[in-house]
């Protein structure tokens, strides 16, 4: 046995290998050390022929799902190995077959996907000429759902931003990588290796991803002479990562694929590209902090009601439009949904009855679905006429669509509510799965199996007449199964086909012909029963796979739907409006909000906030504010708001004219990116590179505070040519919102036509300050850093000297006397005084005294002189 169980170790290398042995899944050697460990489970050992201990440890058949959700979610590959033949009728060592294997990526198991998420495998390939890497082939499977994808992308300089992009977009479970890529791709791996934790990397042997083999087994697989007609006949390196992705597939799952019917190709174009760190910055699907589902968009937006209306609404957030057209269909469905409350309520008691179909379908297509799965999908079934008729009487558009497109399956309802009995068990062989009525020679086993005792009650009474003999008792024992026993006394008179078996002291007991033949009938009726539902079962389980392709489109119709229905349900719970798309150029929001941080406070409390971007005087705001004034809100509310507008959503706003825009851009806060494992400065720096190589006229770019991560001038040095460049990027600038510490960076409105400042409003009470959290026009007339800190508890001392130190700062770098100004500071005596003294603004005049100074009058035309007076006087006055 140890040596089949070597055999078929050996032929999956890699994986934990779960041995049948009765009822118990075994492992052995190594594989019991780590599952011992894994399951906290008790190693025991067996002792071979030559006393030496084999560790071993196993676990029983019934609770497999759960001990195998918890090794692939640490991370480990299962392959479990059944035994392929009855015991009873084996010779020698029962026959034993992998017959499939489960990894992180490649499963159906519900207990370890996320419903609300798709798990998927990708596969990478890479092209190459001598050491240059030339460019990236990926795949991605979800194998719950068939959904197959494939791209390329070039690898200009080795730098991989768009491939980590696209992959983290994806989050996939596991990874493939040819063996002899391994090194090749070393650094992306690492990089992905920090930014996927939990990312499961699979070496496979190169062979499956050689470019003509991988091009053979996509053909194989979808029965076609060319590629072309998926799209991607040119695409050598993507279509080695697809091939090498599909015979993984089939090495593991070892059986029918067919669902998999097609392979979309993932391409950028079309979408709002949100890149990985503007992704993660405006906390689409997660929270920056601790990554958790809770706080993010999504856990805001998703009203979905079924699983694949969460997963579209989770794709379709990473995945924004930049079709007008499209959008606007959406939005039309929206608005119309929100309209007709009492149809979007019919229309979700509706969703509420429909099951996850997608996995449903793909696990009765793998071979894995039980009879409890036929049942949810009848139930799901049960719902789609209803909805179709709901969808189809709306006005003409994309609901109406829907509502076309979704096929009611009336004949995989029916079959399964002719077929399947509602209180059918989970396992299979052991009956109870076929309701009656559905298979005639089924019907007459349980009516044989029901009615059997009845049936040698009958007997007996027959035989009773027959003989004579009123005490004549039919009796069962194991050795000789049903006889009749008769006492002595009344014996005499047996007829003749009675047949003597036993004597005992009092009684005989005989069988009949008769007798016996019934016995058999009942006691194989269960078998036969057994087998036969068996096979009942898996023949509609097949019926229902073919029509896998039906049940997949319908099930994507649903979960377009679903998905229409939340953004009205949203539209409708939080107050958003219908954004107005534009081709132009201007982004004009009126009153928009955060759609996160407006829920975490009391309704009202949320101050909306007004903005406009153009490309012409509006092109670039520079925000000044103190700290926790707002600044990083206002940002981010307006990037998610233009982002919502692009899915189709309805938007936190009064009133919104978005422009398309093609990118979105964001580089927020000076946190240290501890994920990346990188000095916070190069970070801030790699992102803004992107920012500035990558932007084009129909972006929007969200910066926050760059340059913190550096010295003072440095940073306020490259902030200031960062904006310049992009204002006048391409000469017509690039629409940003750039929020910043640095005063300075104010000036830059003077300088530039496209620049404005623009300032939250603070109000000063009794030396301490006030956050309005509204956005104004003009600078901040300074950065309120140390009432800040007084605010947030640094003791006054500290606080008073600050004020101090910050007033030399300002005067000049040197005092008359050779001093750091920075250094001076008066008597301890003469600080005690100043206490009460302590202004908020005293050195004001100086500024603008400075400022005059600097000015040279014939330097600016008269708007610009009149300008410069405006903000001058208004500093003053705002000052009192
Ligand atoms: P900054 O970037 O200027 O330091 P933030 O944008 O991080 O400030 O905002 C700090 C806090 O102020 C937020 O967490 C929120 O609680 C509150 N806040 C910001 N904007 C608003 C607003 N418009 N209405 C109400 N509260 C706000
Ligand atoms: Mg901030």
């Amino acid at each position: 046995m140890l040596r089949q169980y070597l055999e078929i170790k050996e032929q999956h290398p890699g994986t934990i290998l779960f041995y049948r042995m009765g009822d118990f899944y075994e492992m052995f050697f190594e594989d019991a050390e780590i599952a011992s460990r894994v399951l906290g489970i008790t190693l025991t050992s067996r002792s071979r022929e030559d006393a030496q201990q084999v560790p071993m440890c196993g676990v029983p058949y019934h609770a497999l799902t759960g001990y195998l959700g918890k090794m692939v979610k640490a991370g480990y590959r299962v392959a479990i190995c059944e035994q392929v033949e009855d015991p009873k009728q084996a010779k020698g060592i029962v026959r034993r077959e992998v017959v499939r294997v489960v990894t992180p990526g490649v499963t159906t198991d519900e207990q370890l996907l996320d419903e609300k998420s798709n798990t998927f495998v990708c596969a990478l390939a890479v092209s190459r000429k001598g050491q240059k890497l030339l460019a990236l082939g990926l795949s991605f499977l979800d194998l719950s759902t068939g959904n197959f994808l494939i791209s390329e992308l070039p690898l200009s300089d080795g730098r991989y931003e768009t491939v980590i992009d696209e992959i983290t977009r994806m989050q996939p479970a596991e990874l493939l990588v040819a063996e002899e890529e391994v090194e090749l791709l070393a650094d992306l791996l690492d990089q992905l290796s920090v930014l996927l934790p939990g990312l499961c990397l699979t070496k496979r042997h190169d062979s499956t991803f050689e470019r003509h083999q991988a091009h053979t087994t996509l053909l194989e697989h979808f029965q076609v002479s060319s590629l072309a007609g998926f799209g991607c006949d040119g695409l050598d390196t993507g279509i080695r990562a697809a091939g090498g992705l599909l015979a993984y597939i089939q090495e593991t799952q070892k059986t029918e694929l067919s669902y998999i019917s097609s392979l979309r190709l993932l391409t950028r174009s079309g979408f709002l590209i949100i890149d990985e760190s503007s992704r993660r910055n405006l906390e689409l699907t997660e929270t920056l902090i601790g990554n958790r589902r809770q706080g993010s968009v999504l856990s805001v937006l998703d009203l979905t009601l079924t699983p694949m209306g969460a997963r579209l609404l989770r794709q379709q957030l990473l995945f924004p439009l930049q079709d007008k057209g499209r959008i606007e269909r959406r939005l039309a469905a929206v608005a119309l949904l929100l309209e007709d409350s009492l149809r979007r309520r019919d229309i979700q008691a509706q969703f509420k009855g429909i099951y996850d179909l997608e996995r449903l379908c793909s696990r009765l297509v793998l071979g894995h679905g039980n009879a409890r799965d036929m049942s949810s999908l009848k139930f799901s079934l049960a719902c789609l006429p209803e909805l179709k008729k709901l969808l189809m009487n709306t006005p003409a558009g994309l609901l109406q669509d829907l509502g076309l497109e979704l096929d009611p399956l009336f004949d995989l309802h029916d079959l399964i509510a002719q077929a399947i009995r509602d209180d059918a068990p989970v396992t299979l062989r052991e009956g109870g799965l076929i309701r009656e009525g559905f298979h005639a020679e089924l019907d007459e086993l349980l009516v044989l199996l029901r009615d059997g005792k009845q049936l040698v009650a009958n007997l007996e009474a027959k035989e009773r007449q027959r003989s004579g003999i009123a005490k004549l008792k039919v009796g069962y024992n194991k050795v000789f199964g049903y006889y009749f026993e008769v006492s002595h006394a009344q014996k005499g008179t047996l007829p003749e086909d009675f047949i003597r078996k036993q004597t005992l002291a009092n009684a005989e007991r005989f069988i009949t012909p008769e007798l016996k033949e019934l016995e058999e009938r009942i006691t194989t009726a269960q078998d036969k029963r057994l087998t036969l539902e068996y096979e009942l079962f898996l023949q509609i389980r097949e019926r229902i796979a073919q029509q896998s392709t039906r049940l997949l489109k319908t099930a994507h119709a649903v979960a377009r739907a679903d998905f229409l229905v939340s953004l009205a349900e949203a539209a409708d719970r939080y107050q958003y409006n219908k954004p107005c798309i534009s081709e132009g150029d201007a982004l004009i929001i009126r009153e928009g909000r955060h759609p996160v941080i407006e829920r975490s406070l009391e309704a009202g409390r949320f101050v909306p906030n007004d903005v406009h971007l153009d490309q012409e005087a509006h092109e670039l705001l520079i925000i000044t504010g103190p700290n926790m004034a707002g600044k990083s809100t206002v940002l981010r509310q307006t990037a998610l708001i233009v982002l919502l507008a692009h899915i189709g959503s309805f938007v936190p706003a009064a009133q919104a004219e978005i422009c398309l825009v093609d990118r979105i851009f964001t580089r927020v806060g000076a946190m240290d990116d501890l994920r990346r494992g990188q000095s916070t400065f190069m970070v801030e720096m790699n992102e803004t590179a992107n920012i500035l190589n990558n932007a084009t006229e129909r972006s929007l770019v969200i910066l926050d505070e760059i340059g913190r991560g550096t010295s003072t001038y440095d940073g306020l040095a490259i902030a200031w040519a960062v904006a310049e460049d992009l204002a006048e990027k391409n000469g017509r600038g690039v629409k940003t919102m750039f929020a910043t510490h640095y005063h300075e960076l104010t000036d830059l409105a003077t300088t530039q036509q496209r620049i404005r400042n623009y300032s939250i409003a603070v109000r000063e009470h009794k030396g301490s300050i006030i956050f309005l959290h509204k956005l104004v026009q003009g600078a901040a007339s300074r950065s309120y850093g140390i009432q800040v800190a007084a605010l947030a508890g640094v003791p006054k001392q500290v606080v008073q000297r600050a004020q101090e130190i910050l007033t030399n700062i300002e005067r000049g770098e040197f005092t008359p006397t050779g001093e750091p100004t920075i250094a001076v500071s008066t008597k301890k005596a003469q600080r005690q005084q100043a206490v009460c003294q302590l202004s908020l603004f005293p050195t004001k005049e100086d500024i603008l005294c400075q400022r005059l100074k600097d000015v040279d009058p014939d330097d600016l035309s008269p708007k610009q002189a009149q300008d410069l007076l405006y903000e001058m006087i208004e500093e003053v006055r705002r000052r009192g």
